[in-house]
């Protein structure tokens, strides 16, 4: 027998299954399944070329070698990124475990319970260190919530400054330069006019709408800011704030000096700096302007028994609802990075989160007092934990790096003269020693060893924080070990993960996280990396980088690609920013018409409109094809505006569309480019590809056919892969982005965004190699078609391609059962809970259906368990329809049972409790309880509450 590779790990469907499943929909082999779907214009006539698979041993070393070559050094490079602690249980019991990882975006919030809480506990801990009314969780990073902040104030702007085209946006020139890069590319085809400047020297007239500065600012100064502020309001404009989260701890709070917006990374919060991210953002602002907040927002609300329950709130403000009307593209958002924040808060507490902020902040300030007496001229005055300095004589810049380098320590060199250091919570006496040795030694002077610090505030007394911060409950409950260990698992409990059972989510493709693609994140040379470190420091990364990189275009058959973007949306809006920059270097500047299908992602509309297009719809035809005659017209009437075209392909009805080669030679033929959304890659990876189908971008979501798990809505990696044409416009990687930002674009905070994921997808193509990733696309194929067999007598598919087969997914037809019965897709979605099976893709992209997609991972008995459970629930359809007690009375509408209806004294309905909780037997084996009942949406959104003090309270 031969010993299994990765590949037969990977895939969940066994040879001795795959007769019964190709006889089942009749075919003889998965050949001619594939002939029968993909359209034969299409096929990639050669394999791909990717080095030979690994066996997760022979990965385990290799990967060792590679994070070898990352050479980890003390870093006091600040500028956005700090070394912190994560919390050994908070990595253990949430980093490393798949009930967090793998879970979903929270959208069915009845079996999120969990994850919805701790992240409302991130919105608390922001909100309460800002001091601003609401938060939301989370956003891709800190430049982007900037840019965020910024789209957000020129949407808030009054009649009066509309009609005045109050277009300036004012932006301290001491802010850090990497939100400076991307607020630039964010902001110029917006109509808003970006003007870079000292604070001191702004000018306040009607034409400006909005401010954005830094608190402390990237030299390390604290300021006041309430006159600035002040000045900014008496002209109607709003002020948004990058402030650090660490230092309110100790600073009066943006929100008590009358900003508007609060924003930033929460990365300090005990996520390790992984080379630039993952990490989450955090975005705050008046209880005024909820309606026009970004990203997602966790409220309380409560089930339709009254017990609080907690949702995302105010949806309609989100891409899935508005499209080009959003408030912005963001859908993953990485949650699973704001979990963690908010549990370090948790962990740490009132006191603990105090001590760590003065801890930084006195070590800061011995370090000041030494520096200044040996002649250094230290350039902002009042510091929380970064200093700058200027050299008492010049010329000795290079020996400093040189004595620093020597003791493996990197500092902040911004330019020829100056030096910036920042402490942070894993500074101690030793490295403040250290620190201490080369500043003396360059100034001729000796340095005493320091063994003993005492607290001490170093800035103004009126700079500083008065109240308490965290006195909420959930802040000082959990600070043992074991009881925080247990507080996470409580949470769990509530949450179905892939950890589970599947979760057939169309279109998100929740296949297997591999455990071997995922340990080596928990390795220190890739956690413990700046993204500023000096490049002979990240080899390791950089060699991951370029293999990924060159793994990546063979795949797709593109030649441009860059790994920036962190998300499939901001791939998206990146790739779309390339494309107009390649129109404007054409003359074609003026081409802002981009022509989406109706049966889109949200995002795609979204995502046209952040990058300054204006959007068209395509209608797609009775059998849920784009609409050819429909494209060609709209494409001929625009054809002097035209600028693309964007197609996700197999299409999000999950057919491969036979006509897509000539919807690009059509696009083509009027001038505008083809923009595909990878997110189906799944059905094409080694079969066909972008290159080859004729689209010039294409975004993929690395956390979905790639093996990085959803983490409960991020993090993601949203890779923008461009043909040769294009690649001219990619986003710049260089480290110092600054000085080229008038020559190209910067999409997200760091040069190769969320690189600390990238080993996973890494990992999955060196293990999977050529065949294992071909195979995978042949079994999800074939998975979506036999459970595609197996619900069309009842429910019915939607969509077939022209050899009536489906691609990966498939879309159930619930709309008949609605007209029918009364009973809707949602109800079925809230049923499948007490199956224990998270329900699939909910009225995306047809309203009133079901959309599944198995994936390769899942095996035949799980499709059989799956489908079983769709079968019964079809059953109990027809019962409830056909006996008049039910019909206003079932186990559908009624559903989820959660454990305390099911086991409350009190039982009213006609059916049994044995048939709400365990309507097979096998759900006794393992049975999910739903923490709450259905929950009621539009009572929270009219009472929204989002922060967790009257969740402790209600309790
Ligand atoms: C998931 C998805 C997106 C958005 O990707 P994010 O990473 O969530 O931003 C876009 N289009 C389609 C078709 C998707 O399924």
């Amino acid at each position: 027998m031969k010993t299994p590779q990765f590949a037969d790990r990977h895939i969940g469907i066994q040879t001795e299954d795959l007769g019964v499943m190709l006889s089942s929909i009749g075919v003889d082999n998965l050949k001619t399944l594939i002939d029968q779907t993909i359209p034969s214009d299409i096929r990639l006539s050669k394999e791909l070329h990717l080095p030979q698979a690994l066996s997760e041993h022979e990965y385990a070393h290799h990967i060792h070698e590679l994070a070898s070559k990352n050479k980890i050094f003390t870093n006091f490079i600040g500028q956005g990124w700090y070394g912190t602690v994560t919390p050994a249980p908070i990595l253990r019991n949430v980093f490393e475990n798949p009930v967090w990882y793998t879970s979903y975006t929270p959208y069915q919030a009845e079996i999120s319970q969990g994850r919805l809480e701790a992240l409302l506990n991130f919105q608390t801990m922001v909100m309460d260190l800002t001091a601003m009314e609401l938060a939301n969780s989370s956003l891709l990073d800190d430049a982007t919530a900037a840019a965020e902040a910024a789209w957000m104030m020129y949407g808030l702007r009054s009649r009066e400054q509309q009609k005045s085209n109050a277009n300036i946006l004012l932006v301290d020139e001491v802010i850090f330069p990497h939100i400076q890069v991307v607020l630039h590319t964010r902001t110029t085809l917006q109509g808003i006019e970006l003007k870079i400047g000292k604070r001191n020297n702004f000018i306040f007239d009607e034409k400006v709408f909005g401010v954005i500065i830094q608190y402390p600012d990237n030299i390390g100064e604290i300021e006041d800011y309430s006159s600035l502020v002040e000045k900014a309001h008496a002209v109607g404009a709003k002020v948004a704030v990058a402030a650090d989260l660490l230092s309110l701890a100790l600073l009066t709070p943006p929100g008590k000096w009358g900003a508007d917006i609060a924003f930033g990374s929460s990365q300090r919060f005990g996520i390790p700096m992984y080379f630039g991210g993952p990490s989450a953002a955090y975005f705050a602002t008046k209880d005024e302007y909820k309606r026009s907040v970004p990203g997602r927002i966790i409220g309380i609300s409560k089930d339709v028994n009254g017990k609080p329950a907690l949702r995302m709130a105010l949806q309609t403000r989100e891409q899935h609802i508005k499209r080009e009307k959003a408030t912005s593209n963001i859908c993953t958002a990485q949650a699973l990075l704001a979990t963690m924040a908010g549990f370090y808060a948790v962990y740490h507490g009132s006191e603990g989160i105090r001590n760590i902020a003065s801890r930084v902040h006195t070590l800061a300030g011995i370090l000041s007092q030494h520096l200044k007496k040996w002649g250094y001229i230290q350039r902002n005055k009042q510091f929380f934990d970064t200093l700058t300095v200027e050299l008492p004589y010049n010329e000795q810049i290079g020996s400093i790096r040189q004595a620093a380098l020597a003791k493996n320590i990197n500092l902040h060199y911004p330019d020829t003269n100056r030096i910036s250091i920042s402490l942070d919570e894993t500074t101690g006496l030793k490295e403040l020693n250290n620190l201490l040795e080369i500043f003396a030694k360059a100034s001729g002077q000796k340095a005493e060893p320091i063994d003993n610090i005492h607290v001490q505030i170093y800035f103004e007394k009126k700079l500083l924080r008065e109240d308490k911060i965290l006195t909420q409950e959930v802040f000082n409950r959990y600070h043992t070990e074991t009881e925080l260990m247990r507080y996470i698992k409580k949470l769990e409990r509530r949450d179905i993960s892939l950890a589970h059972s599947m979760i057939s989510l169309g279109s998100c493709t929740m296949k297997l996280n591999a455990a071997s693609e995922l340990l080596p994140l928990s390795r220190p040379e890739f956690q413990n990396i700046h993204p500023l470190a000096p490049a002979s420091q990240t080899e390791g990364y950089n060699e991951l980088i370029r293999n990924l990189s060159d793994y990546l275009c063979e795949i797709t058959g593109l030649p441009g690609i860059s790994l920036q973007p962190n998300s499939g949306a901001a791939g998206e809006y990146t790739g779309l920013r390339i494309i107009h920059e390649y129109h404007q270097a054409t003359g074609k500047g003026d081409r802002n018409i981009v022509l989406i299908p109706a049966s889109a992602h949200g995002t795609n509309p979204a995502s046209a409109a952040q990058a300054g297009f204006e959007v068209v719809v395509v209608k797609c035809s009775e059998n849920g094809d784009v609409d050819m005659n429909d494209l060609r017209q709209k494409a001929e009437e625009h054809k002097d505006n035209l600028a693309a075209f964007m197609i996700t392909y197999p299409s999000t009805h999950g057919i491969f569309e036979s006509q897509i080669k000539e919807m690009c030679r059509l696009i083509h033929e009027f001038g505008g480019q083809v923009y595909m959304d990878g997110a189906n890659m799944n059905a094409q990876v080694g079969y066909t590809n972008p290159g080859i189908i004729g689209a010039d971008a294409c975004h993929l979501n690395l956390h979905k056919t790639f093996a990085i798990p959803h983490g409960g809505g991020g993090p993601g990696v949203g890779p923008i892969c461009v043909a040769s044409h294009l690649k001219p416009f990619l986003p710049i990687t260089t480290q110092n982005r600054t000085n080229s930002y008038q020559s190209g674009l910067a999409v997200a905070s760091a040069p190769f965004g969320s690189a600390g994921v990238l080993p996973i997808t890494y990992g999955y193509i060196r293990m999977m190699g050529t065949d294992g990733l071909k195979q995978a696309t042949a079994i999800a194929i074939l998975s979506a078609n036999y459970l595609a067999k197996r619900l069309s007598n009842t429910y019915g598919i939607l969509y077939k391609g022209n050899n009536g087969r489906v691609g990966h997914e498939l879309i159930l037809e619930c709309r008949n059962i609605k007209a029918e019965t009364g009973i809707t897709e949602t109800d079925i979605a809230k049923r499948l809970i007490d199956y224990g099976f998270h329900a699939p893709t909910l009225s995306f992209p047809v309203p009133g259906t079901l959309m599944i997609e198995p994936t390769e991972s899942e095996s035949l008995s799980e499709l059989n368990r799956f489908t079983e459970a769709m079968l019964n629930i079809y059953e109990e359809i027809k019962e409830a329809s056909s006996n008049e007690l039910m019909k206003s009375d079932n186990v559908l509408i009624n559903a989820p049972h959660p454990e305390y209806a099911v086991t409350s004294d009190e039982w009213t309905h006609p059916y049994s409790r044995q048939k709400a909780a365990y309507p097979l037997e096998w759900i006794r084996e393992n049975k999910f309880w739903a923490n709450v009942a259905r929950i009621d949406n539009a009572y929270g959104d009219r009472n929204l509450v989002c922060s967790c003090d009257s969740l402790i309270a209600d309790k």
